[in-house]
């Protein structure tokens, strides 16, 4: 097998994070892999190449093959919602909650369809499908906190870490949808055919995770 093993990484806060890991691993990238505009990157470790890429983009590209392993977050992987893709770590990192948020003292329309904005429609959708509500949802990508102040919706959808952010702009946690982690995550079809490089590797980073986790 002498195509090398493709490794998808989400850019932002989750890449500082995953340099232990791949050091872990022993894989060390022959260049920084911040504050650079490259999206491929060599490694020192033979056979080993690294995707920097939008953290919303690594689920497509490990189920597509255009990577055969990856490293997303939990709230990502529930939005994507592919059931070509395992998760076999849980890497304890990047530790957050998916809560619904709105205005103090507000409370969501009695009836009609409640107005969200979230980048995670399709987990909105089913949290308030799960509570017998239709919603329409806004799709938005940033400063999510904004919608509900200016009326554009009724409540946002969205990950919560020390709740700082819904608190400098007047808004409060209200019910929570899910606990979100980084996650290991490898493609099906990799999992059979690069089994050999891809077990050792979760068998590392299962090990580096507890030990994490223990600390
Ligand atoms: P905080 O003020 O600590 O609750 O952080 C909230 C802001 O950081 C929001 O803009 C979130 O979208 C973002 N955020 C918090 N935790 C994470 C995470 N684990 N991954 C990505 N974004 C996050």
């Amino acid at each position: 097998m002498n195509q090398p093993l493709i490794f998808a990484l989400a850019r932002g806060r989750l890449l500082d994070e995953t340099v232990p890991l791949l050091t872990e691993l022993g894989i060390e990238p022959t260049e920084s892999l911040t504050g650079s505009r490259k999206l491929m990157f060599e490694t020192e470790h033979p056979g080993v190449k690294l995707l920097v890429l939008r953290a919303a983009d690594v689920p497509p590209y490990v189920e597509r093959g255009g990577a055969h392993l990856g490293i997303a977050g939990k709230d990502v992987l529930l939005e994507y919602g592919s059931d070509m893709l395992c998760e076999p770590v849980d890497l304890q990192l990047s530790k957050c909650r998916l809560m619904t948020a709105m205005k103090k003292g507000i409370e969501l329309p009695a009836m009609g369809r409640i107005r969200v904005a979230t980048k995670y429609v399709n987990v909105a959708r089913r949290y308030f499908a799960s509570q017998g509500r239709q919603i329409d949802p806004i799709k938005l990508y940033g400063a999510m906190e904004l919608a509900p102040l200016v009326g554009l919706v009724d409540v946002i959808v969205d990950v919560v870490d020390t709740g700082n952010t819904l608190k400098a702009n007047g808004l409060e946690p209200r019910d929570l949808i899910d606990y979100s982690s980084a996650r290991l995550i490898v493609s099906r079809v990799a999992m059979k055919t690069r089994h050999q490089h891809i077990f050792p590797m979760i068998e590392k980073l299962n090990k580096w995770a507890k030990s994490r986790d223990a600390s």
